[in-house]
């Protein structure tokens, strides 16, 4: 049952000192009661009360952490079913998959993948997180995938169900943090105490909602929290309804019991590549914590990981690159200078333009509050004041002797106010599309 402001209120001690970045006592328990703040952030709640609260206000959505390192990262602990209602937490990892039943060329062929499909979007690493490895009948060839999963630093996530080889299993993986995908009905009591014993997140399949519910009831019973939940894979449909519901059951009917991230086996949903990566992007909207294909491939990747990090950033907060000054296409001492603003879609075609001019060029990016340039000048963060600080203060005139200055040609109107607070440089109007910078920056150079 949802606790009320006024309970938590009874448990401060109403002294209003703001030390939990609230004005009064009333008002942090009111955000502690919506869920909008933690009771820890009072260091003068005593221990006993804190027990008392922190079940009842815990997010109805647990916080699962897998990886270890750089490679930790947290799966779940989303607050909303939409991500335009406030903004999902933790993005969906993906995962290939190798197995003792494929043969070594496939098994290498899809490491070979895993090592080369690898990139920077935006200041993200782009790359398959979790590596599964199935279990079929060959124990010492599985044992041994995995190991190499260990070794070449994903998160491994292992799926036996048998008792024996999964002990085995948990055994190689047990100081990573990584994925037990074991438990069944069947042999849930077995499989919890191997991942209770080697700290792993315990993957728990069932045949329905139903079992998998009674089944995850019967795990935290014996005190193992850590789970995720496979959301099936006895036909897409099922598997996508599985999904909505578990996060439906748990966000909006505060089912705590299906309050966990889930897993989704596209790969055994079907063997066709195209519709693999169809799914994919369908469970990263909807509501795949990690998601598993046969194969994550570069084609794959540029376009799920482009999708994941556009569904997974705050709808709020703007994408933006660093206020700096970038280089382009071995810029020298006598390399013109072009301007634009911080929001990262704005700098990458941009960026992208530049260097397929060829011609070498200096990009400075002022802190413009991360908004497009016509947005940022409206909002007064991409005037000619920020405009020609930036330059004074850059480094860029001890870079470059050229003095000539391209300001986006959306910002024409802008040309005389810098020119007036930057004498020395000389103010052109660059293209008002990106796409036409390669022409005028040839054309500029002498090179058209
Ligand atoms: S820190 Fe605790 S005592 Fe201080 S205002 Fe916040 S709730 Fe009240």
């Amino acid at each position: 049952m949802a606790v009320k402001g006024l309970d938590i209120f009874k448990l401060t001690p109403k002294t209003n000192c703001k030390e939990c970045g609230f004005p009064t006592c009333m008002a942090f328990s009111m955000k502690v009661a919506s869920g909008a703040a933690q009771i820890e952030a009072c260091p003068y709640i005593t221990e006993d009360a804190k027990a008392q609260l922190s079940e009842a206000t815990a997010p109805p959505m647990k916080t699962i952490k897998v990886g270890v390192g750089e490679l930790e990262h947290n799966l779940g602990g989303e607050t909303v079913l939409y991500r335009h209602e406030k903004t999902y937490v933790s993005k969906a990892l993906l995962a290939s998959e190798v197995s003792d039943a494929l043969s070594d060329e496939v098994n290498d062929a899809r490491f070979a993948n895993l090592e080369k499909v690898k990139f920077d979007r935006i200041g993200e690493m782009m790359f398959a997180e979790v590596v599964s490895v199935r279990y079929a009948s060959d124990q010492a060839k599985f044992l041994e995938l995995l190991k190499k999963v260990v070794e070449m630093g994903r998160i491994p996530m292992a799926v036996v169900e048998d008792e024996a080889v999964a002990k085995e299993a948990a055994a190689v993986i047990k100081d990573t943090k990584g994925i037990l995908m074991a438990a069944t009905p069947a042999n849930y009591e077995a499989v919890t105490a191997i991942a209770k014993d080697n700290k792993l997140v315990l993957g728990v399949s069932a045949d329905s909602l139903s079992e998998l519910h009674d089944v995850v009831e019967k795990i935290e019973a014996l005190g193992y929290k850590e789970l995720i939940l496979n959301v099936g894979s006895k036909s897409i449909k099922d598997a996508y309804r599985n999904a909505v519901d578990i996060r439906t059951s748990a966000l909006k009917n505060k089912d705590r019991t299906f309050g966990y991230p889930s897993i989704v086996f596209t790969n055994q949903l079907s063997d066709n590549r195209s519709l693999q990566v169809a799914m994919t992007s369908a469970f990263i909207l909807r509501y795949g914590s990690v998601i598993v294909m046969d194969d994550v491939d570069y084609p794959a990747a540029l376009a799920l990981f482009g999708m994941r990090q556009n569904i997974y950033t705050d709808p709020q907060k703007p994408m933006r690159v660093e206020a700096t000054i970038y280089e382009f296409n071995n810029a020298d001492d006598e390399s013109p200078v072009l301007l634009t603003v911080d929001f990262a879609l704005t700098y990458f075609t941009v960026s992208g333009e530049i260097e397929r001019s060829k011609v070498p060029a200096y990009l400075a990016i002022p802190d413009a509050g991360g908004y497009s340039v016509l947005t940022a000048w409206a909002a007064g963060s991409f005037g000619s004041g920020v405009i020609s600080d930036f330059i004074k203060n850059s480094g860029i005139e001890e870079k470059t002797k050229s003095r000539k200055l391209i300001i986006p040609g959306k910002v024409a109107v802008l040309q005389g106010d810098i020119k007036e607070a930057l004498p020395d440089w000389e103010i052109l109007v660059g293209p008002p599309e990106a796409m036409q910078i390669p022409k005028y920056l040839r054309e500029l150079s002498g090179l058209a």
